[in-house]
């Protein structure tokens, strides 16, 4: 387990040096489902030394294909795009890359808009905490069978599975991810979901400018819930707690990554799946 973030790479490289070579991993965000018009679905695709790693995967082709059976009543609520441009496989071959290319999914959690393109890589290896598994699909309780949807799973996705230890990085659990890509990490961010988890990825940044990322998933909504010089929309709050299954932990969480975006202002950004306003914004 590697306890502390990659150390940069000499001017001019666009990656991190790893065990004395430089590993090149550019990260692109790019938007994988804008809801109800308004809100983006936020996804990373890494391009790893041994090929692409996609962080979570937004609403794929079969979710507009069959909205109804893939995403059911909530579908309603999402509002999500019919635009098959917007899926991740879409939006890698716009980006000149090959989607059979994608070796890794690492998923920060199972709610619908961040799996549905699961099935359009069925080959890839799909990485996610255990109890994230666990009460998503091994044994969901009635809120967990309402909420996620097991038709985005009806193609077998092959799961691998991790369970937190002893390891801490900048205060946070994490799990050590080093054979998906160097460096990366799952990071516990309790609240929006059971096993609910950010992912961190060192090196490249959206701009190609060295800089790492931490994809913090559903763990905040807007910019403002971690800066206190940005105003935060009155709805957002209430919106975060109505749809969290672990509400009392979400303080805790946003004031730990309010303090990494704070410490490590130089070097990440602390990104969530839904903020517009976030850095390379959608
Ligand atoms: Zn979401």
């Amino acid at each position: 387990m590697r306890p502390e973030p990659l150390a940069a790479g000499r001017a001019g490289d666009t990656g991190k040096r790893v065990a004395g070579t430089v590993c090149l991993m550019r990260i692109h965000q790019l938007n994988c489902g804008t809801m109800a018009g308004i809100c983006p679905t936020r996804i990373l695709v890494v391009e790893a030394p041994d090929g692409l790693v996609l962080v979570d995967t937004g609403i794929g082709l079969q979710d507009i294909a069959d909205p109804s059976g893939r995403l059911g009543p909530l579908r309603h609520v999402l509002r999500p795009p019919s635009d098959p441009a917007q899926t991740a496989v879409r939006r890698i071959e716009a980006l000149g890359l090959d989607p059979r290319d994608v070796r890794h999914i690492v998923l920060t959690h199972f709610d619908m808009d961040h799996i549905g393109g699961l099935a359009d890589f069925p080959d890839a290896s799909v990485h996610v905490t255990t109890p994230a598994l666990t009460w998503a699909v091994r044994t969901p309780r009635f809120i967990e069978k309402r909420r996620y949807r097991r038709a985005q799973l009806s193609h077998g996705p092959r799961f691998t599975e991790y369970e937190y230890g002893t390891e801490r990085w900048e205060g946070f659990r994490v799990l050590d991810l080093g054979h998906v890509a160097p460096g990366m990490m799952f990071v516990d961010l309790p609240g929006h979901a059971v096993g609910h988890a950010g992912v961190f990825v060192p090196g490249g940044g959206d701009d190609d400018d060295n800089r790492d990322v931490l994809h913090a998933g559903d763990a905040f909504y807007h910019r403002g819930q971690l800066d206190p010089d940005v105003r935060v929309p009155a709805l957002v709050p209430p919106a975060e707690r109505l749809v969290a299954l672990e509400p009392e932990a979400i303080a805790m969480t946003h004031s730990g990554l309010a303090a990494l975006a704070r410490r490590r202002a130089d070097s990440l950004d602390v990104v969530c799946a839904h903020d517009p306003s976030g850095p390379g914004g959608l």
